[in-house]
């Protein structure tokens, strides 16, 4: 065996050394074709796995998983001890910005977040510029995806321009590729307009994915309407804005049997909401970001305490990286979330990330965009829940990779032999500060910058191709 000019990794057989350099380094990750990766933990809900094996991958398919794998000639070998493998995370709720608004993200730079954040499927928001709501819109992004690092799926809108009032070309989209259907940055206002896209649903099996927030309640708002918009002197958005637009997305749902996913979960409410409704046999699907899992209002306040944890890091009060839309409910909130991913209410967890420059997160609240980027944050905040013994890391990569996979039928997920090789390589304690130097994203609006972490991508694989490694990580593995 011998050395091939990336760190931390030698070639079976004796194949000729690749070049050296940084460039010439990434290149040559992406060229093989056969790659072991040696002694990592395997974690594969899909297969119940959580051992130590090696997993060999030929031909861009999972060949094989077991201990002491054979490396056919020219295969390169990873060093994966003390490192998780798992099946690449899927994240069903994504702003890409693309088209309209580059100087947030683009198709280029959100597929190159996802890559450094682990994730190997991403499904894309239509409230770009123009939204993604007739046919040509989603071929368009379908066509300028086909070369990126990631698979990237576009969601198409559920009614004309977005505006809530007529039904788009759902039929259209579908065929030319839309995963599904979602007004997201907003309810869908008409509710005769929600009841055909869900009857639609009831018919096609497609998803009709809900931002519930009724608009009016909602309105002027900046955060969370509770004890710190008060001590703020900030208007809020109290909770039953987002439950009255559930129960009656709910309601339309039992009304149509067509497949209601609801988007960002945020409060205990409508987590029992929920629950309720899939006793009733309603066809119900929920989703939660990592971010109204561990974090509250009090964030906004510059109170930067993860739920459920003691220590207190002081941040910018008011900070606009905390104004989010859901908002960051209270503790007590974010503590329910949780026990809804463990009961089965909650079925997915997915990002939000939603990129703002600079320039659109002022320091008055009244002016500062929504959202957060999420991309690069979700692994760590998740592996932060599996070290307080919160939840296993089989369920963390199952909320984060196969269930989103199985309920949506999106490649990836497992790695059951067969398969295509959609992978990540992690090292759950890995600490790193989050800043701007330090994520790919274009955005950096979170919260948690400054912050110090646990836990990061290593090495990410679509297909069977490399398409992002931490260099860096992989050299200090190697040693000097
Ligand atoms: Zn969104």
């Amino acid at each position: 065996m011998q050395g091939t000019g990336n760190p931390g990794i030698v070639m079976a057989g004796g194949a000729r050394p690749l070049g050296s350099g940084r460039t010439q380094r990434l290149f040559s990750w992406a060229q093989h074709g056969a790659w072991l990766i040696r002694g990592g933990r395997v974690v594969d809900p899909s297969q119940h796995l959580d051992h130590v094996a090696d997993l060999l991958v030929v031909a861009g398919r999972v060949a094989g998983i077991g201990p002491g794998l054979a490396a056919p000639d020219g295969t390169a070998v990873f060093d994966a001890q003390g490192l998780v493998v798992a099946p690449g995370l899927i994240d069903v709720h994504v702003h890409l910005r693309d088209p309209g608004f580059p100087e947030k993200e683009t198709l280029e730079t959100g597929a190159a977040a996802a890559a450094a954040g682990g994730f190997t499927a991403i499904c894309c928001m239509p409230n770009t510029e123009p939204p993604l709501d007739a046919p040509e819109r989603i071929a368009d992004v379908v066509t300028r995806s086909r070369h990126l690092p990631v698979r990237v799926y576009p969601i198409g809108t559920i009614s004309r321009g977005r505006q809530g009032l007529e039904l788009a070309d759902l039929e259209g989209m579908a065929e030319a590729g839309a995963i599904g259907f979602s007004d997201d940055g907003d309810s869908t206002r008409d509710s005769q307009v929600m009841r055909a896209a869900l009857a639609w649903s009831a018919r096609s099996g497609r998803p009709i994915m809900a931002h519930c927030e009724d608009r009016a309640l909602a309105a002027g708002g900046v955060m969370h309407e509770g004890e710190v918009s008060r001590e703020l002197g900030l208007p809020g958005i109290p909770a039953a804005a987002e439950e009255i637009i559930l129960m009656r997305d709910l309601e339309l749902a039992r009304l149509t049997g067509g497949w209601l996913h609801v988007l960002h979960l945020t409060t205990a409410r409508g987590r029992r909401l929920v629950r309720a409704a899939k006793v009733e046999g309603i066809r119900v699907t929920a989703e939660v970001t990592p971010h109204h899992l561990l974090l509250s209002h009090e964030w906004v306040a510059g109170r930067r305490r993860f739920a459920g944890e003691a220590e207190v890091i002081i941040g910018p009060c008011p900070d606009p990286n905390a104004k989010v839309n859901p908002p960051l409910r209270t503790e007590l909130d974010a503590v329910d979330l949780l026990a809804g991913l463990r009961d089965g209410s909650i079925d997915v967890v997915a990002t939000d990330h939603a990129p703002h420059s600079e320039r659109d997160k002022p320091a008055d609240l009244a002016r500062a965009a929504f959202g957060m980027v999420g991309l690069e944050l979700a692994l760590p905040l998740m592996l932060r829940l599996v070290a307080r013994g919160e939840l296993t890391l089989l369920e963390a990569i199952d909320f984060l990779s196969t269930r989103p996979s199985v309920l949506f039928g999106l490649p990836g997920g497992t790695l059951r032999p067969g398969s295509p090789a959609d992978v990540v390589v992690f090292d759950p304690e890995a600490p790193w500060q989050v800043e701007r130097a330090t994520l790919v994203s274009r955005s950096c609006n979170t919260p948690l910058l400054g912050m110090r972490l646990q836990g990061r991508a290593v090495l990410t694989m679509v297909d069977g191709k490399v398409v992002y490694v931490d260099t860096d990580a992989v050299a200090r593995r190697a040693g000097p």
